[in-house]
């Protein structure tokens, strides 16, 4: 019996990670091999002219498709539970093409006020330039979200839970109401990833990933993902083609066998992270200490009624601002001072003077980022070793 055969209807999400592989190729190999070719042979005149009218499905240049990115495709939409998707070369390429693919001068987006950096500098720089609007809506504010809708609103846009601020949103309520509207609701599940979050079950159409994050998991490599509604993803997919933001076939072939391990890594990054935010909770160097899955979290009913664990993400308040922030960040030895996250190794970061740095201190305090707050992305070393490390760094207040 060979993997072809595979069957992925009943399966668990852990095996599905490992066995939809792409397609065993005439060599039998037992792992996926690497293609690295930009485009494919025709088998004829007609074989190429059914291609490219879509009457027959198969490879013809890497821009479009590829085995190495249709696998990692594939996995997606197995995990996420959705009908079809893309790669993409980064997660904010995903997050551009979702959204320019779907709206015209004139259109208006709906967002969460809480949005990675970039996003937020998506919709408040670039996309007025082709006359596109947005309006922010506030988690602690569901009437807003119902006010804002216009009938120019072509999509709403969130994050859960957010980066860096850990806001939720319940996404069974705004699913409903998006339907109700008939407005696609679209998800960055980047925190969260598939294995602790499904949002197109709770009511999304599309979801968006960087996989650079958790995906990889490794910090090597970088690349995104849409995935949702067959309809949904027929227009990312002629927009993707024809402006080119193609995940490359290598990015594709790491971070497929990265997904392999994505449970096992996710069960770990979670109970770390948990250790971690009891550990700190309280800690006279801290204001407060925030993560889903502690009772102290403003939206911890919620969090366990839609993730299955809290995720890998921690976040201290800092006593003292920004130079309480720097002074620690200056004082960790073996956690990494970088700007990514979702890494075997523990990261810190300070989103007031780097991710965030271009929002207003207004615009910082309303998706409640403060200068002393410090992300900590829980990585998979031994949790004692981790905890020691951010201890000597806090120092005595
Ligand atoms: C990192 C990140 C992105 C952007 O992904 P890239 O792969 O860096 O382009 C988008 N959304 C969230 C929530 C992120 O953390």
């Amino acid at each position: 019996m060979s993997t072809d055969s595979f069957d992925p209807t009943d399966a668990h999400f852990e095996t599905l990670a490992i066995r939809a592989q792409a397609p065993v190729s005439p060599e039998r190999e037992h792992s996926v091999p690497l293609y690295l070719t930009s485009s494919f042979r025709f088998d004829d005149a007609e074989h190429a002219r059914a291609l490219f009218s879509e009457e027959v499905a198969g490879n013809i240049y890497s821009r479009y498709a590829n085995p190495n990115t249709d696998e990692f495709v594939r996995k997606l939409c197995l995990l996420e539970g959705g009908e079809d998707g893309i790669a993409t070369s980064s997660g904010m390429s995903a997050v551009f093409c979702a959204i320019a693919a779907r709206v015209s001068s004139g259109d208006h987006v709906l967002a969460s006020r809480a949005l990675f950096g970039s996003t937020h500098q998506l919709f408040t720089r670039i996309l007025p330039k082709w006359g596109v609007t947005s309006d922010y809506a506030d988690v602690g504010d569901p009437a807003s979200w119902e006010r804002l809708i216009r009938p120019e609103t072509k999509l709403i846009f969130i994050e859960t839970p957010s980066n860096p601020g850990l806001e939720l949103i319940d996404l069974e309520w705004l699913g409903a109401l998006a339907q109700s509207r008939g407005i696609p609701l679209v998800v960055d599940n980047c925190f969260a990833t598939p294995y602790l979050q499904r949002p197109l079950a709770l009511g999304a159409s599309v979801v968006i990933h960087s996989a650079t994050k958790y995906m990889d998991g490794q910090g090597r490599a970088l690349g995104g993902a849409i995935v949702g509604t067959r309809e949904y993803i027929a227009d990312c997919r002629f927009f993707a083609r024809h402006t080119g933001p193609a995940m490359s076939a290598f990015n594709a072939w790491l971070l497929s066998k990265s997904i392999e391990t994505l449970a096992v890594r996710m069960d770990r990054h979670c109970s770390n992270a948990l250790a971690i935010a009891k550990h700190f909770e309280g800690h006279p160097a801290l204001e407060s200490v925030r993560y889903p899955f502690l009772a102290s979290h403003p939206h911890h009913e919620l969090a366990k009624r839609q993730m299955s664990q809290g995720g890998g993400i921690v976040v201290l308040v800092l006593k003292g601002g920004l130079e309480a922030g720097r002074r620690f960040l200056d004082r960790v030895q073996m956690v990494s001072h970088s700007a990514n996250l979702g890494d075997t190794r523990t990261i810190v970061t300070h989103p007031a003077s780097t991710t965030h740095s271009k929002l207003t201190p207004a615009e910082r305090a309303a998706v409640a980022i403060s200068d002393g707050l410090i992300r900590v992305s829980v990585g998979l070393e031994h949790v004692a070793d981790i905890i020691a490390d951010l201890e000597q760094a806090l120092g005595t207040p």
